[in-house]
């Protein structure tokens, strides 16, 4: 058998396929191995790809692999996932393996090192060498830290074997950590939940794709049940992933987890230490891993056999990356599920339209859970209409709400005060001369952040220390904040209620996971009197003392023009809602808004899920917008504002026509039309479902004339703008 001279890679740059390489000396390296290979001048990491190669390149002229690594290889099951996602995303598959590699490349962490015998005995045996020698002939080889413990002599002995040739260093296996239990601490499942809870576990048991929306009040017992699945999975040797929006929300549901199965799960985000990733990665690679917990990120490990996929607070957009691949992680989850032939179970208690639709074309099947879990009542609502309550000037918080919190305190209870904005004011404006403090690098306003003493741009991170006069008129002492943050809000309730303890909880004031478990167990050991939080406090955890909740500002975001905008405050308003009265004492929701009038406030007030959901279905069916007709946004983006529109106006003059239901909004500035010094242009692009839309707009974007220092982004299924 001859060998095969012509090997396709695929390397983790913009090409729109593999190259061809020679292969190394030695063994071929099977579809699936992560190689580096020569480019140029350059060297870049790639993976041995399926297929004969392009075959443009003549055979003789092929440069070789340069380097086999040895990480665990990408299954044949990611590949097709990958080549899956580029095709819908319409990302180049080299950005795509981008996000398997990253993840695989750990190299650089080199394990523990720990020390072996060698079989030479030392010049001298003493006793304390002779238990060492002992120790490691029984053992193989062990961390020093272990040897030290083990036989109680001091480092000095060690370096002396060492020294003497008994012992050297070798790179030692992470220990494998312990599989977590399915029947560690079995629940006591109510009747509804024991139903729905089998439901889930025959199919995980059965194996095979399907898909399951598991929708059900806030506190009605999702996570306990979808933590039986997983035990099914578990108990046949399979694994099991579970997605979450935000990387903050871990903290409480490990514990939970831990409790469950006795060990805590594994966890995948961007954060981790390279000697954590390379556990974990390696881990799930080999099947020791039965559990991971993770931001969408954990959709790229290599899984060997993934018994089930969760995905939690479904919902959440913090699923959709924007930037580079543009995906949402719960759709690609689905994907994942069916190239898995394993079951996916999404859960919320507010679920998004595009799974709602899924449920009634029969793609997917809907398991309710109605009632919280041991008779807590869900709390009740009421609207503040501000117009007609409005606080003193300059403050945010209406007689009937700090009256409320004034009633709470005095009962030793807890509130909750929401507003989802970071810093203490959203714009600073000079009273002299109107100027308003601008990012020089994004169409935004600076916010303040008083604590820290700046402006900062939420969008780049541009920071500037707070100005005494105005930068435009010069004129001392004349800016002012206007709006509020949660800042702001925390600053109010200091000055109404100064005997309560006061805790803010915002992304920015916290150290990261670890310090959000510190603040959540503060409040649940009851040192907290108020939280002042943004959404990272909306969801997944459960604090008994907790009865009070007020909304701060529930309009916000309404008038933005972003599709989804009624949508996302109905879900976050019912999240924040459902952290009051999950204990025995019962919860009350006080909603501020200055347009209560609105569908969705009105919604709102009267818990009408049903009545919200098919107003805004009939709205976006009336428009063909998603979930039932698909949106695509092209945006471009560079240096000249003229440029890029010129661009943007060839795109749209040679837009395919006569498709039905297809057209081209646009070119119009982006709703960031500055970003990081990049002037942006957006088409839009609307079809109809039933399309083949990446088909249609593949040879239209290919042919457009676009200089390097522009950027096209394509985003199939757009969120933010
Ligand atoms: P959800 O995910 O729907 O918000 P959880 O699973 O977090 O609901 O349940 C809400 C609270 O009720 C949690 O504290 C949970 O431990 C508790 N709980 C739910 N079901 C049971 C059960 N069958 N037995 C004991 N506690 C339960
Ligand atoms: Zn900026």
């Amino acid at each position: 058998m001859s060998l095969p001279q012509r090997i396709p890679v695929l390397v983790t740059l913009p090409f729109p396929g593999p190259l061809d390489y020679a292969p190394p000396g030695g063994a071929v390296p099977p579809p699936g191995t992560f190689v580096d290979v020569p480019l140029g001048p350059r060297r870049v990491t790639g993976v041995v790809w399926d297929g004969a190669g392009e075959g443009i390149v003549a055979a003789a002229k092929l440069r070789p692999i340069a380097l086999v690594h040895d990480w665990p290889a990408m299954t044949a099951k990611a590949r097709r996932f990958l080549d899956w996602m580029a095709g819908y995303t319409m990302a180049p598959p080299g950005m795509v393996l981008r996000h398997f590699a990253n993840a695989a490349n750990n190299d650089a962490a080199a394990p523990v090192t720990g020390y072996a015998p060698t079989g030479r005995q030392p010049d001298r045996v003493t006793p304390a060498r002779k238990a060492v020698l002992e120790l490691l002939a029984a053992e193989g080889a062990l961390a020093p830290a272990a040897i030290l413990a083990a036989t109680g002599v001091t480092s000095g002995v060690l370096r002396g074997l060492v020294d003497g040739g008994a012992l050297r260093p070798v790179a030692l296996a992470a220990p494998p950590a312990p599989r977590p239990d399915p029947d560690f601490a079995l629940p006591a499942l109510s009747e509804g939940q024991a139903a729905v809870a089998g439901e889930l576990t025959a199919a995980v048991g059965a194996g095979g794709y399907r898909a399951f929306l598991l929708d059900g009040v806030t506190g009605s017992g999702k996570t306990e049940v979808y933590l039986e699945a997983i035990a099914t999975a578990l108990r046949s040797g399979r694994q099991a992933l579970v997605l979450l929006p935000e990387i903050a929300l871990t903290a409480g549901l490990l514990e939970r987890f831990a409790a469950r199965f006795g060990v805590a799960p594994a966890v995948w985000h961007s954060d981790l230490t390279p000697a954590a990733r390379r556990r974990v990665w390696r881990g799930v690679a080999a099947g020791a891993v039965g559990l991971v917990i993770g931001a969408r990120s954990a959709l790229f490990l290599p899984f060997a056999d993934l018994g089930v996929i969760i995905v939690d607070e479904e919902h959440d957009q913090g699923f959709k990356q924007d930037d580079g691949v543009a995906y949402h992680g719960r759709d690609m989850a689905v994907v994942r599920a069916t190239i898995e032939d394993c079951p996916i179970v999404l859960a919320s208690a507010t679920p998004s339209l595009e799974t709602l639709a899924n449920v009634e074309a029969g793609r997917y099947r809907r398991l309710v859970l109605p009632e919280r879990h041991g008779g807590a009542m869900l709390p009740e609502v009421q609207i503040v209409d501000m117009r007609a309550n409005a606080p003193e000037r300059g403050n945010f918080l209406s007689p009937v709400l700090t009256r409320a919190m004034a009633e709470c305190l005095a009962r030793g209870e807890q509130s909750l005060l929401f507003l989802n904005r970071r810093g203490y004011a959203p714009l600073t404006l000079c009273r002299h001369c109107g100027h308003r403090i601008e990012c020089p690098n994004c169409t935004a306003w600076l916010v303040e952040h008083r604590n820290r003493r700046q402006l900062e741009c939420h969008h780049c991170g541009h920071i500037v220390p707070k100005p005494h006069a105005c930068p435009e008129c010069g004129e001392e002492d004349s800016l002012v904040a206007c709006g509020p943050g949660v800042e702001r809000i925390d600053e109010e309730v200091a000055n109404i209620l100064p005997q309560a303890r006061r805790l803010i909880l915002a992304s920015d004031t916290l150290g990261g996971p670890l310090a959000l478990a510190a603040a959540f167990d503060a409040i649940a050991a009851r040192e907290v009197d108020v939280v002042i939080g943004t959404q990272i406090v909306a969801k997944g955890h459960h604090f008994p003392f907790l009865t009070l909740v007020g909304v701060v500002d529930a309009d916000l975001g309404l008038d933005g023009g972003d599709l989804r905008a009624g949508e996302r405050i109905f879900q976050l308003t019912t999240q924040v809602v459902g952290r009051a009265g999950r204990g025995e004492r019962p919860g009350r929701a006080l909603i501020q808004s200055f347009d209560p009038e609105a569908g969705v406030i009105r919604a709102i007030a009267r818990n009408d899920r049903d009545g919200f959901v098919a107003a805004e279905q009939a709205a976006r069916k009336r428009h063909g917008l998603p979930p039932y007709g698909r949106l695509v946004a092209i945006i471009l983006s560079g240096p000249d504002q003229g440029e890029v529109m010129t661009i943007g106006r060839h795109l749209a003059r040679t837009a395919p026509r006569d498709i039905e239901g297809f057209d081209v909004l646009g070119p119009a500035p982006a709703p960031l039309s500055l970003l990081r010094g990049r002037h942006r242009v957006r088409l839009l692009v609307r079809a109809p479902r039933r399309l083949n839309v990446q088909a249609v707009l593949r040879p239209w974007l290919d042919a457009a004339p676009v200089p390097g220092r522009v950027r096209m982004q394509v985003d199939v299924d757009p969120y933010h703008f």
